[in-house]
This record gives structure tokens, sequence and C-alpha cells, in this order.
């Protein structure tokens, strides 16, 4: 007998906690000069400091600490006065010091908050998320185990190390353990992963590529029978790198732990990796205690004393939370839940807000970047606003506005624009894309539909304005759609002894 998802929330009481490491965008790394750029070609972003030679000095990286603390404002953390580096002694051939410099007792943020909202059973509901801690430290280089069918060193012929990432900033995010979330557990930490990561974002502070292993979530969850006010063993479930995945491997895991405890087994303190393919997740090594790091402060490194007007001037400069800005934009812009999340979702809340502060009506911005602009990058599988700038999507949308385009020949406009024939005027020029107002130009077409139907003009004489609809059908096919339909409207129904009925 198995207990599945819901059977195992129904028993079992999830208590999460969530450790995030964030590399910072700095353009040199945490503790010398080297650059950070992804993609380099292997060891060419190295020195002695991050290789670890003997002899090599460390210095603090002034704007990876600037970077860590807008982090810790931002999320309602006390941000020390005086804090330190650690070592924290550990074996790894991708970490060439054997040890990492981090941060460990005395840590530069602590004791802030997250509100989380998520969508319930019983409507949409808000969760806090403590944080413990937000510390700096340093990323490790990269092992590449080649010849093997899995790309694990088991069955590898032989492993590549690459030391470019070694010594980029890192900073982590430490959660208290979070209870009380229920059957909700997966997706109040995905919404809390979503959350900081637009608040990193908003922030400038890095790149928060999940997918390039920026920033990465490491799921920790144990279970307790319901009602116990007892604690569980916790598993923790490294890296996971998308969001989708930290929900899924929670969901997975929670199933797993609920399944062995069923069963009278128990739950071993490890680390565990989550598998794409199947949502499981597999074994790693058992968990190190903290006494296994022999972590000694760091006696190459000054303790880091921010002066306390830096970090009012710091705390004056933080952005506006992005969850309240979306909040303040769906009131400001009047759209239903549904449609703003729509526009979150394929992230383009960001450019509609810019198209909108560059002149374009609200309702065309954010019609057009989900709309026309959306599919045509789905086809391209590629992002919308690479696709154009919001620049042009403003001038597009003006000259529909102003009646210069109707929203037939925008799209050859912005279809032009993305293929790579210019700027809107250009295209506009090339292609011979315009709006005929010419009232003559337009008389005839009329007149040309006007016979064709005789029948339905003389209905529109009668009084049935409504049956209009298909003579200036015809006229916008007539004039290939270039023609602006309220022009067209205007002309045939006045033509027709109904003029007052335009008004
Ligand atoms: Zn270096
Ligand atoms: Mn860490």
């Amino acid at each position: 007998m198995t207990l599945d998802y819901k059977g195992a929330t129904e028993k079992y009481e999830p208590t999460l906690g969530l450790e995030v490491h964030v590399e910072l965008n700095t353009n040199s790394k945490m503790f010398c000069s080297c650059a950070t750029e992804f993609g380099a070609s292997p060891n060419t972003q190295t020195c002695p400091v991050c290789l670890g030679l003997p002899g090599a000095l460390p210095v603090v990286n002034g704007k990876a600490i600037e970077s860590t603390i807008l982090i810790g404002l931002a999320l309602n953390c006390s941000i020390a006065p005086y804090s330190r580096f650690a070592r924290k002694n550990y074996f790894y051939p991708d970490m060439p010091k054997n040890f990492q410099t981090s941060q460990y007792d005395e840590p530069i943020c602590v004791d802030g908050y997250l509100d989380v909202e998520i969508e319930t059973d019983d409507g949409p509901k808000t969760f806090r998320v403590d944080i413990e801690r937000v510390h700096m430290e340093e990323d490790t280089g990269k092992s590449l185990h080649v010849g093997g069918s899995t790309g694990r060193i088991h069955g590898a012929e032989y492993s590549l190390l690459d030391y470019n990432r070694a010594g980029i900033p890192l900073v982590e995010i430490v959660t208290r353990i979070i209870p009380g979330t229920g059957k909700y557990a997966p997706q109040v930490a995905r919404a809390y992963v979503t959350q900081l990561r637009d608040i990193l974002r908003s922030l400038g502070v890095s790149d928060v590529k999940m997918e390039q292993g920026s920033l990465r979530c490491d799921a920790n969850v144990s279970l307790a029978p319901i009602g116990s006010g007892l604690l569980g063993t916790r598993s923790e479930t490294k890296n996971v790198n998308s969001l989708r995945s930290v929900e899924r491997a929670l969901t997975g895991e929670i199933e797993r732990q609920a399944n062995r405890l069923e069963a009278g087994e128990r739950i071993i303190q490890e680390t565990r990796h989550f598998l794409e393919e199947s949502g499981l997740t597999r074994p790693g090594r058992s968990k190190e205690q903290a006494e296994d790091y022999r972590y000694f402060p760091e006696p190459d490194l000054v303790p880091v004393t921010p002066d306390a007007k830096w970090i009012e001037e710091l705390r004056a400069k933080l952005p506006e939370n992005p969850a309240d800005r979306r909040k303040r934009l769906q009131k400001e812009w009047n759209v239903p839940d549904s449609e703003m999340n729509s526009l979150i979702n394929a992230e383009l809340v960001d450019v509609v807000e810019e198209t909108i502060k560059l002149g374009a009506e609200p309702t065309r911005a954010r019609t057009w970047w989900l709309g026309e602009i959306s599919r045509l990058a789905n086809e391209k599988e590629v992002a919308p606003t690479s696709l154009i700038t919001t620049a042009f999507v403003a001038e597009i949308i003006a000259l529909i506005t102003s009646g210069d385009l109707t929203d037939k020949l925008a799209r050859q406009v912005v279809e032009g624009v993305v293929n790579g024939e210019g700027s809107p005027k250009d295209v506009i020029e090339k292609r011979g894309l315009k709006v005929v107002s010419d009232d003559s130009a337009l008389m005839v077409a009329i007149e040309a539909a006007i016979a064709a139907q005789p029948d339905t003009a003389e209905r529109i004489r009668g009084g049935n304005i409504p049956a209009a609809g298909a003579l200036i059908g015809a006229v916008m096919k007539a004039t290939g759609g270039q023609a602006d339909a309220a022009k067209v409207r205007e002309l045939l129904l006045r033509h027709l002894g109904q003029g007052q009925e335009t008004r």
C-alpha cells in the first residue's frame, strides 16, 4: 500500500527549509580581480588567489559587499556592523584551496523575512518565510566527467577541471524552518524562490538564470505526523535549477518520505539529487555536520564593518518590491488577475510598463506584447523582448492610435521589424504600408461594394445599421486592409443616408 501525495499530506505535516545560492554579477571575483564572464574558455579566468596557490592573498570585493547588503535590506534583514569570513574546510577537486571562504557564525545579514502569496483552495493566502541569514561566500570550480554515459564520475574515463567559476561571488540566503504550509509546501517553496528571484533581478545584483546555475536552490524537507508537534529528520535536495523543479522535487520527496515512514523505516539525514526526467530524487552523500568542516575565522581577510550611513544610503536606493509593484500596476492598468498572470508568466510586465511610459496607449501595449509579438517569439522560440524594442512598439502603437496604421498593417510592420527590415518607419516606407484615408479613393471602393451587394445597401438605407459590417468588410478586403475601418464606416453610412448614426 503506497501513499500518493494527497494521502501523504493528509497524514504528515511537512516542514520546509530553503537555501538559495545566488551568483552575483560583479565584474570581478570575490577575492581577486579575475573576470567573471560566463562561458569563457576553461581556466582563462584564474590567478594565484582563486587557484589557491601558496602565499596568494585575498582582498574582498567591495561591490559584492554592497550587493549583499542590498539583498539583506530587500529581505528585511538587520545588517551586522561587524562580520567576518571563515574557512569552511573540505576537500573537493574543483575547489583548489581545499577550503571555501565563507561566513559562519558572523554573517553580514540576519533576521529577515519575505511574505509570499500563493493560490489555495480558499483563495490567495500569504505565508511569511523567516530568513535566518544572508551571507557571502565564493563559488567552486566545475568538474566535467568525460567518457561515461551519465556525465557522473562513475564510469567516466577522465575528468576535466575548469576553475573559471572558482571564486565567483556567491550569496547564500537561508530561511528558518517553515512550518504550517501543509499540502501547499511545494507551492510555497516555489513562490518563495520565484519572489526571491524577482527581488534579486530588481536589485540588479545577479542575472538570476537558474538554468545557468546563477540561482540554485537546496530544498530541505522533513515530515512529522500531523498534530504531533514533532520535527522529523530532513533530507536536502541539492542544486535544484528551475522553479518548476523546486515544486516537483519537494512533491516527490514528501511522497517518498511519507512512504518510508509508513513502512516503519527511518529517514536518513542526507543530501539528495533531483532527477529531472522522473521527478524523483536519488541519495547523494550523507550530510556533514558543521563540525566536519572545522570552521575557523579567515586570518587573511579583515572583518567587514560597513558604515551605518552607507547602509542607510543603500536602503534609500532600494527599488519597489516587485510583488507590490505588480499589484500597483494591475490596479493602474485595471486588468483582471488572468491577464496580469499571463503578463507575469510571460515576463512581460517590465516591457509593457516601459512601452506605456514611452507614450503607448496601455491596452494596446498589453495586447501587442501578449498577442502578436509573443506569437512571433513562440514561432522563433526566443523571448519576445529579444525581437523588438519597447521604443519601436510604442512607435507602432502611436501610429495605430493616430489612425496612420490599421491593426492589420501594424502586424506587417511588426513582422518587418522582427525580420530585420529596420525601424517601423523603414518598414512602412519599404513595404508601402499606408492607410488609405483619401476619401475619393475610399469612395471608389465603397461604390463598388454597394454595386456588388445592392440588397445589403438597401437594408442599410432602411435603417439596418449592423448590416453595414458586410460592406465595410468588402471595402477592407478590396483595399488590402490598408483602409481605416472607422473612416470607411463613416463614409459608407453617410453615403447611404445614415450619417447621423455614426456619431
Ligand atoms: Zn583570480
Ligand atoms: Mn553555501
